[in-house]
């Protein structure tokens, strides 16, 4: 039986990888940061709850992955460069192949993006992962929600809905084929944080407002025109919908870009003179990159289709569909 130190040394505790930033590891009372100077911590923290947040019996490697990618998505948002990140477990029982499952998942996305493990707790109870990331970022270049401004075009980085599809697709409210299963399933399982884009977009300052879609767009958007006291017009048909929703029909399409939930995409608003740079940028990020409205004066969120007529889609449609 492994005790919560061993646990803790084997699955958790790794070589120094040796980023600048990290002075002090695991190990210590507290881990040691140390900032680039001059630049501002972005700190973020997402707790992902079994049955809440994922399905019991997940996969251990893919979730692995999604805990730390959805906290890598609020630094993409903020336009932070990644440094470090402390891990909070709780976990019904030590089992090897679930924490070497596990580890392996969280560890990938952590290299990939030289984000270090560099402490956390461990305690025995209901699976439950709770992971805080610090990131940099230059003053006064955070991608703040309250930026917004009238005449800004609103974005979209990648695609939306397909999470949303797969997700339906487990319910039985849709049925999939095999190809959209999967590509649908990958979408929700394995989410790409979009970190590149959000420093390119920040640091130079190509962007005004950001944050990432978690929640279904209207919902995140609205975090947006409330805190920068603007409203909007979106272009419901321009939404980017994933590949595996690409082959659902219109009314499906329309309901899950709009309001699907574990996007990890995101939204941001930028000057329309930004527009050749923030192609470029998104050429530069490898992520694709939609125009898909615009932010104006008038409060409140207006949805038309592709011919600009208004479209009397009611929340409550969506809502039905959300939970
Ligand atoms: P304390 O009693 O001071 O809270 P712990 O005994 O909980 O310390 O943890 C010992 C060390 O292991 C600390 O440096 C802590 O940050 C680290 N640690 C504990 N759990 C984890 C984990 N799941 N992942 C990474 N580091 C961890
Ligand atoms: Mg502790």
């Amino acid at each position: 039986m492994l005790s919560e130190f061993d646990l803790i040394k084997r699955y958790f505790t790794r070589e120094r990888a040796g980023r600048a930033s990290t002075v002090l590891g695991v190990g210590d009372d507290c881990a040691l940061l140390a900032p680039t100077p001059g630049m501002q911590l972005a700190v973020s923290t997402d707790m992902l709850v079994e049955d809440r947040h994922f399905f019991a019996g997940a996969d251990p490697r893919k979730l692995g992955h999604k805990c730390l990618a959805v906290n890598l998505s609020d630094l993409a948002a903020m336009g932070a460069r990644p440094l470090a990140f402390t891990l909070a477990l709780a976990l019904p029982q030590a089992d090897a192949d679930w924490l070497a499952g596990f580890s392996e998942g969280l560890f990938a996305l952590a290299d990939e993006y030289g984000c270090e493990l560099i402490g956390g707790d461990t305690t025995r109870g209901p699976l439950n992962i709770c992971i805080t990331v610090f990131g940099e970022i230059e003053p006064g270049h955070a991608l703040r929600r309250d930026a917004a401004r009238d005449g800004d075009d609103i974005w979209i980085s990648g695609t939306l809905g397909d999470a949303r599809l797969a997700l339906a697709g487990y319910r039985n409210e849709a049925w999939l084929d095999a190809a959209s299963h999967e590509q649908a399933g990958a979408r929700m399982h394995t989410p790409t944080p979009r970190v590149a884009l959000g420093r390119l977009l920040a640091e130079q300052k190509l962007a005004r407002a950001a944050l990432d879609i978690s929640d279904g767009l209207i919902g995140d958007l609205s975090h947006i025109l409330a805190a920068s006291r603007v409203g909007a017009t979106l272009d419901v048909d321009a939404l980017p919908a994933g590949l595996a929703l690409q082959r659902e029909d219109q009314a499906l399409r329309r309901r899950f870009t709009l309001a699907g939930g574990d996007d990890y995409e995101l939204c941001f608003t930028a000057a329309p003179a930004q527009r050749a740079a923030i192609e470029d940028a998104g050429r530069a990020s490898a992520t694709p990159v939609t125009r898909v409205g615009r932010i104006e004066a008038a409060p409140g969120l207006r949805l038309v289709d592709a011919h600009g007529v208004p479209l009397a889609l009611s929340l409550r449609g969506w809502d039905h569909f959300q939970q």
